[in-house]
């Protein structure tokens, strides 16, 4: 069957084409570029968050400010009372100390509380600083992966296009049923022929039944392998 020697043929160019297609898609350096972009946005969300973090600390820290004046006030009018007006008995005494002591405890808290706010500010300079530098380089590789990416692709393009067409020319004077089918199996699997070694599909190595050998050796229709769909060729 002179049309299924030439759907073979055609075969072997769709199969390069078809290749070649597949390694523009899985090009390496398109995966890198892909992983390199990825980490890139991850690192852009860190920094948001940090400074979003900043921003809440920015707005703690003027809160502070403001009830450490509210405190010492209170503080400073406590102290003139105590002299204008001085206590005239022990409990009045102790009560006043111990309003003097409420007020220096609160103070003491939101002293705390700034040193924490200022330590965590620094390490937020140092944090944001690693981030701005690993996102620096990464970009650049990122675009340098990107150039070569498309200079690879563009090769890889034109010789697709070649494979493509050589399939194309192949393809000239073979049977459209027996393309059809061709079409049809290629859906399931690929290559989608295979090729008779003695009783056996060479593309799954399952031995055919007798009757399926006899029609192929006939050559007037198509018979594909009982196990995995290929188009069986002597
Ligand atoms: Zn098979």
């Amino acid at each position: 069957m002179e049309a299924m020697e030439m759907l073979w043929t055609y075969m072997l160019e769709d199969m390069k084409a078809d290749r070649i297609k597949r390694e523009i898609e899985n090009s390496p350096t398109r995966q890198q570029a892909e992983k390199m972009r990825d980490f890139i946005l991850e690192q852009k969300k860190k920094y948001d968050q940090i400074q979003e973090q900043v921003a809440i600390y920015a707005d703690r820290k003027d809160a502070i400010h403001d009830a450490l004046a509210r405190a010492r006030d209170q503080l400073d009018a406590l102290m003139r009372r105590f002299s204008d007006n001085p206590p005239a008995d022990a409990d009045a005494v102790r009560d006043m100390i111990a309003e003097a002591e409420k007020c220096q405890h609160t103070l003491a808290g939101y002293e705390e509380e700034l040193s924490r706010i200022k330590r965590e500010a620094a390490s937020f300079i140092t944090r944001c600083d690693k981030l701005r530098q690993e996102t620096a380089k990464a970009r650049k590789k990122f675009n340098d992966l990107k150039e070569q990416y498309v200079q690879e692709s563009a090769e890889k393009k034109t010789l697709h296009a070649e494979a493509r067409k050589a399939a194309d020319a192949k393809a000239a004077g073979i049977p459209e049923q027996l393309m059809s089918v061709y079409t049809r199996v290629k859906r399931h699997i690929a290559p989608p022929m295979a090729r008779l070694e003695g009783s056996q599909c060479s593309g799954c190595n399952t031995s055919q039944p007798s009757a399926s050998l006899r029609r192929i050796e006939a050559g007037t229709e198509i018979v594909e392998c009982e196990s995995c769909g290929r188009i069986l060729i002597r």
